[in-house]
């Protein structure tokens, strides 16, 4: 058999493309040493150095938004491309990347969509090379999974509009140019009817932005706070009081970015390794029954997240807008990442508490303080559940009480 047949899912062009990638990748890698932190810290300047010199080299050989058009810097590809890219960019030691990810996942799309040919030629290249970072500011203190009650208010004055209010967990906000933010500009419509959004510059006048350091010792996202910040109305995204079908699209690419055996973290062959290095009394922990049942359950669901995930991405491709799928994979692959990092902790004893090297440990305990924010980023599990419920099991939808009550008259 040839290599270029070994990925028995791809079709001839498409194992073409895998073997174009590889070598790419090898090629542009040879610079890199590969060693990498277990979670990447781009508050450390050499990190944040190295995901711009990646980025920016994907984008210059057409890797950096595989499936977004040419003209913006794109690489006039298809989704299935981008999908092997990841998939071969995931199995190589490239700079971690992740701080451009809402950039090109969900600020790409939603500007494609929305902005002005003009706004997109100016933001769209920089933010593909790696120049420009973007933030998503929807979660709010009093509002996350229920979005629509965003109280951030966005208030028309002449051109411009003024934006007072506080949003939580922002990723990368410490580090963004831009963001798309989602506010409150009618109050006196049911909720989901009196929304805007707007893209907005992350230094402007009245933006505070203040990191939230995590357990696990890094600061990931951030408080963000607006005072009488001014928005030019050229920076609306969608209609007035249309906000709502706005941030829909964004949240539907954000569910692709996380949904199904996507995300980077444990995987099997991690936990294979781990039970073939790791004792239980004298021998290997591979060896015991016990271990090598919970891992070919591991293994199962795994496969399912995967095809799921290919079920999905076939939809997309085809035009399509999948949905349930993508929750379906969120939930299990988020769940099972927490538990395989919890079993692996058991497995390896006392040393599992040191979180301050290098060592396998070290990388098992930091996958499990930061496993948790898997099940809540892009929609909670309970969330995630409810759609399932609804869209696949077809079960009662959940009792919607304030859906056609003034937002004011909800407090
Ligand atoms: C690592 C990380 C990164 C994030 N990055 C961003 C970002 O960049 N930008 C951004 O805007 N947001 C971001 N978020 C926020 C994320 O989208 C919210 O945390 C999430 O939507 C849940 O909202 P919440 O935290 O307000 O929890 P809540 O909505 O208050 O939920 C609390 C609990 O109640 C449950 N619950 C809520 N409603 C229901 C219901 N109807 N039925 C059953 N159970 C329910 C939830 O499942 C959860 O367990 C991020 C979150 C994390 C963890």
């Amino acid at each position: 058999m040839s290599e270029a047949m070994m990925d028995f899912n791809d079709s001839p062009e498409q194992a073409n493309y895998r073997m174009q990638c590889r070598s790419w990748l090898a090629e542009a890698l040879t610079d890199f040493d590969g060693r990498r932190p277990h979670f990447p810290d781009f508050d450390v300047p050499e990190v944040m150095a190295a995901a711009r010199a990646w980025q920016s080299r994907k984008a210059a050989a057409g890797y950096a938004a595989i499936s977004s058009p040419r003209g913006y810097g794109g690489g006039g590809g298809s989704r299935i491309e981008q999908e092997i890219f990841d998939q071969e960019e995931r199995a190589s030691p490239a700079p971690f990347t992740d701080v451009f990810d809402i950039g090109l996942g969900m600020a790409l799309p939603t500007m494609a969509a929305f902005a002005t040919p003009e706004q997109k030629s100016a933001l769209l290249p920089p933010l593909i090379a790696g120049r420009d970072i973007w933030c998503q500011l929807f979660s709010e203190p009093s509002c996350g999974s229920d979005l629509a009650a965003v109280r951030t208010r966005a208030i028309r004055d002449g051109t411009d509009w003024i934006l007072d209010g506080q949003k939580i967990w922002t990723s990368y906000a410490q580090h963004a140019d831009y963001g798309l933010i989602l506010t409150r500009s009618n109050p006196d419509v049911p909720k989901h009817k009196g929304l805007t959004c707007f893209f907005i510059d992350m230094r402007a006048p009245g933006v505070e932005v203040r990191p939230i350091v995590q357990m696990a010792g890094i600061a990931e996202y951030n408080e963000v706070f607006f005072t009488g910040v001014r928005v030019p109305d050229a920076q609306r995204l969608g209609e007035v009081d249309g906000g709502w079908s706005v941030a829909l699209s964004t949240l539907m690419h954000e569910r692709t970015l996380g949904g199904a055996g996507k995300v980077r973290g444990l995987t099997i062959a991690d936990i294979i390794e781990g039970a073939r290095k790791l004792q239980i009394g004298d021998v290997p922990a591979l060896a015991d029954g016990a271990v090598r049942e919970r891992i070919a359950d591991w293994w199962i669901d795994m496969e399912g997240i995967r095809l799921n995930y290919y079920r999905a991405l076939t939809l997309l491709t085809r035009g399509e807008t999948p949905g349930p799928e993508f929750s379906a994979g969120k939930l299990m692959s988020g769940r099972q990442v927490q538990e395989m990092a919890a079993f692996m902790l058991d497995l390896s004893g006392p040393s599992a508490i040191d979180i301050g090297d290098d060592s396998d440990s070290a990388g098992l305990a930091m996958e499990w303080l930061m496993a948790a924010r898997r099940r809540l980023a892009g929609g909670a599990d309970e969330i995630m559940k409810n759609i399932l419920a609804e869209r696949v099991l077809g079960l009662p939808v959940e009792p919607r009480l304030d859906k056609d009550i003034p937002f004011r008259d909800l407090f």
